[in-house]
């Protein structure tokens, strides 16, 4: 079993993974950039070690340093949270060298899901739909032209190592697909290193519903259900739910086995999520499966019961999932919304300060996962989400107000935040009715709104 694990990871993340631990009786090291001197989860840790100045890629990017770290604090394990190198194949590989658990997939497996055009060549060859488009990378822009041609406008231009809604572009027609094109491959090649680019059909007003899995070493694999992850702002997820509306037992069902037939030909061990778009006319595609603890977990730990990143610290030690399918069951309905330090009347660019007054609201069905506390600084260097409020109900209904009532009570003084936005989200006769898709805040107007 695991005794000692090393957490390269910060923020919120970092905090949530210290409290699994402690459920477990693990201790934990963590590590920080100069910036993250004075940081809750420095100080909730049993060790804490400096990685590096405050610049990711020097500090929570290198891995010479947290791997030295982990060997120098007896750490027998690493957990790379979500962003960072919780995806990066050779960091995984280089972990498992030294003789340390990497706590995820091996290096093979996020190798190949982490390219999206390999991960849905994978899926296709396992019997998965995915949306029509390229097979693999496309050479050149005469080569998307000659897809776009063949499959019809619109169309989406996709990097293959892309993440966080980055490297994407969309073309309506062959003249917007040079601009489409250039602008997607240099947007990849300045975030991921690599301007490999594909391209698929655009569905148009589609959902976007994933499938929480975790598998074991022993050949067990176990769903947690669906997100219903719609709500989405550039592409990038805001406020998730779980179960979806969208999703009845026969879908349910459905994705739940296609997920799985992706995990067992990617011969897929730990915790993963397999994404999908479903289309207005009932068709489900798969998109993408991300090699790692998903942001909007707690909403899927919440209606399960089931603690995430404890069954992947079990698993990461070669122990069997603590439950099996038939174990699982859900209880109720789980919304996360998403608190960013962003600053609404300017196009949501990051807001940096010090965040002077904090209250964070409580009270029965209301979990709160964030780092941040009164006299905090929000540096630019680093994701700006601030805080993550999950609301429970028994229905969705009583999880609804419950999330209201939570907003309510959140006060944060001295950075801007998205609080007006997700609030109007929560007032909005789609959202309300769950009758919405990923084009929710474009229609309803409600895309800038603040508070101060
Ligand atoms: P990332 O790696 O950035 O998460 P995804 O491939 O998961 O990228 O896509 C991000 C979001 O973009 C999806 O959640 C969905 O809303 C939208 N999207 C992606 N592909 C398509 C598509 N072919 N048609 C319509 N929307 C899409
Ligand atoms: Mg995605």
């Amino acid at each position: 079993m695991i005794r000692r694990v090393l957490i390269a990871n910060r923020g919120e993340i970092a905090v949530r993974i210290i409290r699994s631990c402690r459920d477990m009786n693990i201790e934990m090291v963590t590590v920080y950039s100069e910036a993250d001197r004075d940081s809750l989860f420095a100080s909730l840790s049993t060790e804490s070690v400096c990685v590096g100045p405050a610049k990711a890629s020097d500090s929570y990017m290198n891995q010479n340093n947290i791997i030295a770290a982990a060997l120098k604090t007896g750490c027998d394990a690493i957990h790379p949270g979500y962003g960072f190198l919780s995806e990066n194949p050779e960091f995984a590989g280089r972990v498992a060298e030294q003789g340390l658990i990497f706590i995820g997939p091996g290096a093979d497996a996020i190798r190949e899901l982490g390219n999206k055009s390999a991960a849905k060549q994978l899926a296709r060859a396992s019997g998965v739909p995915v949306i029509p488009g390229s097979d693999g990378i496309v050479g050149s822009v005469e080569e998307a032209r000659e897809v776009a041609n063949r499959i019809g406008y619109p169309v989406l231009i996709k990097a293959a190592s892309g993440g966080g809604g980055r490297g994407m572009r969309r073309a309506d027609s062959g003249s917007g697909l040079t601009a489409a094109f250039a602008e997607a491959k240099a947007e990849a090649i300045a975030a991921f290193g690599s301007g490999d680019l594909y391209v698929e059909k655009l569905i148009l007003n589609p959902r976007h519903i994933e499938v929480q899995l975790i598998a074991d070493r022993h050949g067990n694999i176990v769903c947690l259900g669906e997100r219903e992850c719609s709500v989405q702002r550039r592409s990038q997820k805001i406020l998730e739910e779980a179960p979806s509306k969208a999703v009845n037992a026969a879908l349910r069902a459905k994705l739940t086995g296609y997920a799985v037939k992706v995990a067992e030909t990617a011969r897929y061990v730990n915790a993963g999520t397999v994404e999908f778009v479903l289309a207005p006319d009932g068709e489900v595609y798969f998109i993408e499966m991300n090699t790692r603890l998903q942001v909007e977990h707690p909403v899927t730990e919440t209606i399960t019961g089931i603690d995430i990143v404890r069954e992947q610290i079990r698993v990461a030690s070669g122990m069997e999932l603590s439950v099996t399918q038939a174990d699982v069951s859900y209880s109720g309905h789980a919304i996360e919304c998403r608190l960013c330090a962003e600053d609404p009347e300017n196009n949501f660019m990051p807001s940096c300060g010090t965040i002077d007054f904090l209250h964070l609201p409580g009270g029965f069905g209301v979990r709160v996962d964030s780092a941040i506390f009164p006299g905090i600084v929000i540096t630019p260097y680093y994701d700006s989400m601030l805080a993550k409020i999950i609301a429970h109900g028994k229905t969705r209904g009583e999880a609804l107000y419950r999330m209201r009532r939570a907003l309510e009570e959140l006060i944060v003084r001295g950075v801007k935040t998205n609080l007006g936005q997700l609030y109007m989200i929560l007032y909005n006769r789609e959202f309300i009715t769950g009758s919405y898709d990923t084009g929710i805040l474009e229609k309803s107007g409600i895309r800038e709104y603040g508070i101060d």
